[in-house]
């Protein structure tokens, strides 16, 4: 195969980059573009030789796209606009200009990239950004696939569910009909994008249209696709159903055991820790110099106000939720914490905690030694191999932020397999 000239939209600390290289794909990336100068300080570090934008993507002109002859485009727009916990202001959340300009832009170019590639949060598959965006493929004459995969479905033990579209440019595609569909794919995006304020309705008109066309099959990529716990099985097609009709069995599983945990939640924690399939944290965490787990154990005060709240995993589990953004400053939902010492039963400790004084709660909960997974280990498990490195300076909340923003590499190098295979 000839080298790839690649575009690397959104870069970041380079997620894409690595997955290229870890693909085996010959592949050069002619231009990667980001804003966030902390994100381009450490991409810089890890690949001095790619030229680096640090632009807003919709100040870049068509004519300087076309200059960098590119046959890929891989990007993650932003994601705030998507997220379930979000406002979901779809494409009427000033984020999503860029990304409007990008598909604005695709029909124009003087050559269109045999390859495209975009990540985003669960939540993407029914926007209207990509229902803009489905449109604006199929009018340039690509054929796509949509996926969800979580880094389970390639043994990885984090849970980090997302959404990914291929696509490829059909061959069997004439040049004329692709000019002509070209031309009424520009105007119909401009035309759509203009209308903001329609977000709400096209977003719903995209959840009962399109859903058909997502399609999830792919046991040659992820052996253990179909293995993956049932939170990390796709759910595009099944909104999920209100408390008001749970059934009687669910409401008994919905029981709080200890920790605010359920006997459900218990249940698919065992079984994911039961799954040989995924490997085990272990795997993933640094050698610890003596003195050096002490900077990421979690300080009193947090034990206390948020001790119920944590996902605590020991070195054994096969399981880990996401990392994302917050972690290390935030708590609840931002990723699992390790619990240093194992010698020590959590269910024990976590038993008596209502019926003593604070100060014996801080005590109990220290015997755990509860850790935050470093940036590095936090890379381990997202894929990133050993060269990669944060320049110095870049502090360790900064380090988890970036890789909250990131991918998993391992995912997306397979994915870009399949698509050039
Ligand atoms: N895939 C990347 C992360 C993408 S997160 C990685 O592996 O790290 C989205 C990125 O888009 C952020 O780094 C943010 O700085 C960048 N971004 C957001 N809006 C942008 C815009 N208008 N122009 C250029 N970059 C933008």
């Amino acid at each position: 195969m000839e080298c790839v000239r690649v575009l690397e939209l959104y870069s970041g600390i380079g997620g894409m980059h690595y997955a290229l290289k870890e693909s085996g794909i010959p592949g050069h990336v002619v231009a990667a573009i980001d804003i966030n100068t902390t994100a381009n300080q450490i991409y810089r570090h890890n690949f001095p030789d790619t030229p680096l934008w640090n632009k807003t993507i919709e100040g870049i002109a068509l004519d300087d796209f076309n200059k960098l002859s590119f046959d890929m485009i891989l990007m993650s727009p932003p994601c705030q606009p998507f997220t379930r916990i979000g406002l979901q202001g779809d494409i009427s959340d000033p984020r999503t200009k860029s990304f409007l300009y990008v598909l604005d832009l695709l029909p124009r170019l003087h050559r269109l990239p045999r390859f495209i590639l975009l990540e985003n949060v669960k939540g993407f598959e029914s926007s209207a950004a990509r229902e803009l965006l489905v449109k604006t493929l199929t009018g340039c004459g690509y054929s796509f696939q949509e996926f969800m995969v979580s880094p389970t479905s390639v043994g990885i033990p984090n849970s980090r569910l997302r959404y990914f579209l291929i696509a490829k440019m059909s061959t069997s595609f004439s040049t004329q009909a692709r000019s002509e569909v070209r031309s009424q794919a520009r105007s119909e995006v401009r035309s759509q994008a203009r209308s903001e304020g329609m977000s709400q309705a096209m977003s719903q008109h995209s959840q009962s249209s399109t859903s058909d066309r997502v399609c999830i099959q792919l046991p040659d990529v992820f052996p253990h696709f179909a293995e993956a716990d049932s939170s990390e099985q796709p759910t595009v097609l099944s909104p999920t159903c209100p408390g008001s009709c749970q059934s009687e069995e669910e409401v008994r599983e919905g029981q709080v055991l200890y920790k605010l945990e359920t006997a459900a939640d218990a249940q698919r924690k065992r079984s994911q820790n039961q799954d040989l399939s995924i490997r085990q944290i272990q795997d993933f965490l640094e050698p610890q110099r003596e003195g050096d787990l002490e900077q990421h154990l979690l300080p009193p005060r947090t034990l206390l106000r948020y001790a119920l709240l944590l996902d605590i995993v020991q070195p054994t589990c096969r399981r880990s939720v996401c990392f994302t953004k917050g972690y290390g400053r935030y708590v609840e939902g931002t990723g699992s914490v390790l619990q240093g010492c194992t010698e020590t039963q959590m269910e024990s400790v976590f038993a008596g905690l209502d019926q003593v004084s604070e100060e014996e709660k801080v005590q109990q909960l220290l015997k755990l030694k509860l850790r935050y997974f470093t940036p590095r280990e936090v890379a381990n498990l997202m894929g990133f191999p050993q060269s990669f490195m944060f320049p110095e300076g870049v502090s360790t909340l900064q380090q988890y932020r970036t890789l909250g923003n990131s991918l998993n590499v391992v995912v997306v190098s397979r994915l870009l397999q399949l698509l050039v295979s």
